[in-house]
């Protein structure tokens, strides 16, 4: 994909797949290769590696895998030419011109810068309301009552929308055209078809991707118009379901700690980031949508959940939580006394109570199960009762052992001594309702070590790759290996420098994991001597493959004429053979 000489090709030789994929995952170093948990399939052991040397991931578990660009295309789920654009960005390589686009790309691109520019001057608009004039006075002291202080409101890029009507919308009416005004979502259309603000008398707060571009805006009333808080509706800019707050200013301190503090509101993430958890996101509401669940996991599988799960939003609390136990997250629950969010508490207990108790926060399956227990369970009827509150939680789980483990622990932690229970129990762990997303079988090909030696050499021993190629090619050893295609083609290729990356991805599918899997494997220096004695093997392995089949013919009834023919076949193949024996 990366022609010779094309801007793609300079980008992949300079820019390091570590850094760029170590963006995306946390990535640790484990011997010669980096490894982390998978974004493409949910798991809890790391079993996708990146080759420092080679430039290339693979996921051992799922098989997905390629070259940098690969990578950040199925991530951002982008097209080449973005990727190139995309990874030299993050490597610093200066970019030389505009890539080339379609008319309509880039006035969708156009129209979205100007919705981001937009969005810019209206953050920097309200910031200016906020500190000046009669009415950002109440909206300070408003906010200074919750203890927020110029420096923290400055910091957050808090701000304020006036109760006029109409102040955002002469500031940018001139400067931008309707359409884009339209789609801004910041202004709404009278029965007149005239333009207002949207939001109107209301502290506002800046909502950013997780680049840091602000996208939209989340109000709270000032007094008491409702609703209370109003969102940004869905713009080209903005999807609700796929933004977490603060997670722009939090994803270094998320993959820092390998966690996340999930909470409810803006003041909530503000209140935690101030108290120094910069690690804190908010999900805006308390259902969590499945993309943003996507997001948080780029970060971390780790997530403390700071919503108070026993009041309002209930439903929609649990509904979050079991999605993020479907996501293989590791989830823990923090429930603040008195049902308080996090903001009040921390502005009545302070930070260290605060720390205090999100060191003890309960693995999710003690928090349920500490309300199991708080449900009547002295007759027959109030344990299944508890055990039935149980068990959809059991059965969401992904991993069965997970579920069995469950099971175990409900059992003993509940005092489920009747047969009947623990039977209905050991069925809710051994089977999982909901939809399960079949995982792709482990490849467990019978691949000799001679057999991935010679194709790492093929790939990469630069000084004889084209003699190795004829050699294999002459002698036909490749022939009926399983992996025959994959000699056949690297042969095909051996006059040329090879990128492995991209010959893989030339390749079906179980050859380009086969490969993969080959590459990832340490490799010393190759020498001839050493593909010499590689390609004893495979004369070998040839000759016993040639001597099977004779076998198989000598032993079928043949004609005693044609029987000693092949006895004689078998004699010269036998001393072949030995003569072919690698030395020892
Ligand atoms: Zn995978």
């Amino acid at each position: 994909m990366a022609e010779a000489g094309s801007f793609a090709e300079k980008v992949k030789q300079q820019a390091d797949i570590v850094r760029v994929v170590g963006e995306y995952i946390r990535l640790r170093k484990t011997g010669q290769n980096f490894t982390g948990l998978c974004p493409f399939h949910q798991e809890k052991t790391p079993s996708f590696a990146v080759h420092p040397v080679r430039q290339i991931y693979h996921c051992f578990g799922c098989g997905a895998g390629g070259d940098v660009f690969k990578f950040v295309m199925e991530m951002d789920k982008c097209a080449f030419p973005e990727a190139v654009r995309a990874v030299a960005e993050k490597c610093g390589i200066p970019i030389p011109r505009p890539r080339e686009r379609t008319p309509e790309e880039h006035r969708e691109n156009q129209a979205r810068a100007a919705l981001v520019e937009l969005h810019r001057e209206a953050a920097a608009f309200f910031a200016r309301q906020l500190r000046e004039g009669a009415e950002g006075r109440v909206a300070r002291a408003y906010l200074e009552e919750r203890a927020l202080t110029e420096e923290a409101m400055d910091r957050f890029g808090l701000g304020y929308a006036p109760s006029s009507g109409d102040a955002l919308l002469r500031r940018l009416q001139s400067r931008y055209p309707e359409k884009v005004l339209e789609a801004s979502g910041l202004f709404s259309r009278d029965s007149g078809g005239r333009f207002y603000d949207r939001f109107r008398r209301r502290i506002m707060f800046p909502i950013a991707n997780d680049a840091g571009k602000i996208i939209a805006f989340g109000g709270r009333a000032l007094g008491d118009d409702h609703p209370k808080y109003m969102n940004s509706p869905e713009t080209p800019i903005y999807s609700k379901s796929s933004v977490l707050y603060h997670l722009d200013r939090a994803k270094e301190a998320i993959r820092r700690n390998d966690g996340v503090i999930l909470v409810e509101g803006y003041m909530d993430a503000i209140a935690v980031a101030r108290a120094g958890i910069a690690a804190v996101v908010a999900s805006c509401g308390t259902s969590l949508a499945e993309p943003q669940i996507k997001l948080l996991g780029r970060f971390t599988r780790r997530v403390v959940v700071n919503y108070d799960p026993d009041t309002a939003g209930q439903a929609a609390t649990e509904r979050s939580l079991a999605l993020l136990l479907e996501q293989e997250f590791d989830v823990r629950v923090l429930a603040l006394p008195g049902g308080a969010d996090p903001d009040k508490y921390l502005r009545e207990q302070g930070s260290e109570a605060y720390r205090n108790l999100l060191a003890q926060a309960p693995a999710y399956l003690d928090y349920l199960i500490g309300r199991a227990r708080s449900m009547d369970r002295s007759t027959t009827a109030g344990k299944l009762a508890a055990v039935n509150f149980l068990m959809p939680y059991v059965q969401r789980l992904p991993s069965r052992l997970l579920r069995s483990e469950w099971a175990t622990r409900i059992a003993s932690e509940l005092r489920v001594d009747e047969p009947v229970l623990r039977e209905s129990l050991r069925r809710a762990a051994a089977e999982r309702r909901g939809e399960v997303k079949p995982r792709p079988e482990l490849l467990a090909l019978p691949v000799s070590p001679a057999e991935r030696r010679l194709m790492q050499m093929l790939v990469e021993a630069q000084g004889f790759r084209q003699k190795l190629s004829g050699e294999i090619l002459a002698g036909g050893l490749h022939l009926g290996l399983e992996t025959e295609k994959i000699f056949a083609a690297l042969a095909a290729r051996a006059a040329e420098p090879l990128d492995a990356a991209a010959f893989a991805s030339s390749l079906d599918d179980r050859d380009r994991r086969m490969l993969f899997e080959i590459l990832f494997e340490e490799s010393p220096e190759a020498t001839w001597e050493e593909a010499e004695s590689c390609l004893a093997v495979l004369r070998q392995r040839g000759i016993e493959r040639q001597l099977a089949d004779l076998q198989r013919q000598i032993e079928t009834s043949v004609p005693p004429e044609q029987l000693r023919g092949l006895l004689e076949e078998r004699l010269k193949l036998q001393r072949q053979m030995h003569a072919a024996a690698p030395s020892k």
